[in-house]
């Protein structure tokens, strides 16, 4: 299998790699992202083989198709130690909960950060140690977050050998919460640093210190943000899995409905379509930022400036730009690379914005690839996790409620509706409180998490000062 940048010129493109070499890398470096020459198919008589395969042998098989430079022993080996009860809280790990007849939550969030994105980032926790220790080579990563993504990575790479973690997030900004959940890890390779100013500051700095090529070289700095490959990949074992456990026969059909930002999370849901998994409609759930419901109902994709972006109650969807969405548009207008890089790297740097609406491969974007779109204002979302609690007993995080709400606009007779849920409730206790007024229940293992010892170092937003921290860890 190789891979190539969703904005190369020619087919067959000049430039084709193997997975473990874009494995550590970010961007492409013509800017694009990248994906897989062509989608592996998967046929009825494979699919029913899988119907019996606990998770981490489902995801050895997934990942097999995409993998050819880990020795298959190994690779079922780093599957098997992601994947487990003791991680994951349940021997199904994303098991399906029914609220009624043709209407499912499928459990992404039992991981050890209590969100979706543990599902991709501890498999790449173990492919960062393993290709890390083959290579003899060390990783910094250096990022920015305003919550889940730099917890979730911290969790993933904490106490793995060759991998150093920087996390830079906006001092007192987060959720007393969110602020445990990262700053009580005390392995040596995690490096909390809460910055003096705002999410932007530590965006700002992140681009300072990897856009300084020497130094980035000399440190082997990197990052682990959504539009990693592997990441993605990994995201598309969990389709499979709710399909299974939805349906009896693969003449079956399933529709998925995603919180969405960044469209990472349902990019894999069109990688596991594209593989000819049976999926009727991917319905693309958003805020009040609602740049990729404005794309699926008019063509246009507007990216949106930081007054223009609403900080709201559903915040890991938070988003101004989807980083991921190129992917999608790549295969939307037939792979034609050049295209994709007219619009992700001229039209959108140079006016914000495309419209594709009169284009005919727009409307394709429904009628061949399955796309729906919706969104949810606050009210809709204390609705929804209002009448989800009066009606099935069930609380759901406020990026889980958005996805219900939009998926009751698209159901269909006939067609197994699964929303994924993004999170649990307790990240988000304040918004529960206002539509439940009471606390979410908090899962054992995070009791008293707030009082726990920290580790965090407070610094201004000072790039040298950053720099030198680095290299000092380094020496
Ligand atoms: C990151 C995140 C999302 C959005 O996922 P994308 O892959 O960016 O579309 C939704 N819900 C939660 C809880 C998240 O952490």
């Amino acid at each position: 299998m190789h891979y190539i940048s969703t904005r190369a010129p020619h087919t067959p493109p000049a430039e084709r790699k193997r997975f473990c070499e874009i494995l550590l890398e970010g961007l492409a470096p013509d800017g694009g992202l990248y994906l897989p020459e062509t989608y592996p198919q998967v046929d009825a008589a494979t699919l029913t083989r899988w119907r019996g395969l606990p998770y981490a042998d489902l995801a050895f098989e997934i990942l097999s198709l995409y993998v050819d430079d880990i020795p298959a022993d190994d690779l079922r080996v780093l599957c098997r130690k992601t994947y487990t009860e003791a991680v994951f809280g349940t021997a199904a790990i994303v098991p399906l909960k029914k609220l009624e007849d043709g209407l499912y939550l499928e459990a992404l969030s039992n991981g050890p950060t209590l969100a979706f994105k543990d599902m991709a980032m501890q498999l790449l926790g173990n492919l960062f140690e393993y290709e890390l220790a083959r290579r003899g080579e060390e990783l910094n990563i250096f990022g920015a977050t305003s919550g889940d993504t730099g917890s979730a990575a911290e969790h993933a790479m904490r106490g793995k050998k060759g991998v150093r973690v920087f996390m830079t997030s906006p001092d007192g900004r987060m959720s007393p919460f969110q602020q445990a959940q990262m700053f009580s890890l005390l392995d040596d390779n995690i490096y909390n640093i809460a910055i003096t100013g705002v999410f932007d500051d530590c965006q700002d700095l992140v681009k300072a210190v990897s856009g300084d090529l020497e130094f980035k070289r000399k440190y082997k700095i990197g990052t682990v943000n959504s539009i990693n490959w592997a990441r993605l990949m990994a995201q598309v074992v969990y389709y499979f899995a709710g399909y299974i456990q939805a349906t009896q026969a693969n003449s079956e059909r399933v529709s998925f409905t995603v919180p969405s930002g960044n469209f990472g999370n349902v990019c894999a849901g069109h990688v596991a379509r594209m593989m000819g998994l049976p999926i009727d409609r991917l319905v693309v759930a958003t805020n009040e930022n609602d740049v990729l419901d404005e794309f699926f109902r008019t063509g246009v994709y507007r990216v949106r400036g930081t007054a223009d972006t609403h900080e709201t109650s559903s915040p890991s969807m938070d988003i101004s730009k989807a980083s991921n969405f190129e992917r999608f548009v790549f295969d939307l207008l037939g792979r034609d690379g050049a295209r994709t890089a007219d619009l992700f790297g001229a039209q959108v740097p140079r006016q914000g914005r495309f419209d594709l609406g009169a284009d005919p491969a727009f409307a394709q974007a429904a009628s061949r690839y399955g796309f729906a779109s919706g969104k949810s204002t606050h009210q809709n979302r204390l609705d929804t996790i209002r009448s989800t609690w009066q009606k099935y007993g069930v609380v759901v995080d406020t990026h889980t409620a958005d996805g219900l709400k939009v998926a009751q606009e698209h159901r269909q007779a006939g067609v197994p509706m699964l929303v994924l849920e993004t999170a649990l409730p307790i990240k988000f206790a304040a918004t529960i409180v206002e539509a439940l007024g009471r606390e979410p229940e908090r899962p054992a293992q995070f009791v008293g998490i707030e009082v726990l010892p920290k580790k965090v170092r407070v610094m201004a937003p000072d790039v040298q000062a950053i720099k030198d921290l680095i290299a000092q860890a380094c020496a």
